[in-house]
């Protein structure tokens, strides 16, 4: 999360992330965004998550910001993006065509850092 971002909360009287996710206004922006009631990748119905594609309109998203996302499909879509260092914005998108076999990552993955012994 960008230190903006978190600007950006503390600005409208949110701790954290967290706190926001928990709050009034953040259920106000999803009914105003009419998120759709499946999953965005795999059409599931059940476990829907919002998922923020962007932050940059944190506390008054704009559609496209926010794109529903199963638990499963949320997780793996931000386990892709920390894998390739993809950016947030085309995360779920290229986590789709993972699933349909056609992703194509254009960074390497990310190593583990291996402790030397001295
Ligand atoms: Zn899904
Ligand atoms: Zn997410």
């Amino acid at each position: 999360m960008r230190r903006q971002t978190l600007a950006q909360l503390r600005s409208l009287g949110f701790r954290s992330y967290r706190a926001y996710l928990l709050s009034d206004l953040w259920k106000a922006n999803k009914a105003r965004l009419k998120l759709r009631k499946s999953c965005w990748v795999c059409r599931s119905r059940t476990d829907l998550h919002a998922h923020h594609a962007s932050y940059l309109n944190i506390g008054r998203e704009q559609p496209g910001d926010v794109v529903v996302l199963c638990k499963t499909c949320h997780r793996g879509t931000h386990n892709l993006a920390k894998h390739y260092r993809l950016p947030l914005e085309t995360a779920h998108t290229s986590y789709k065509a993972y699933k349909a076999g056609t992703f194509v990552p254009t960074r390497k993955p990310v190593k583990k850092k291996r402790r030397k012994r001295m």
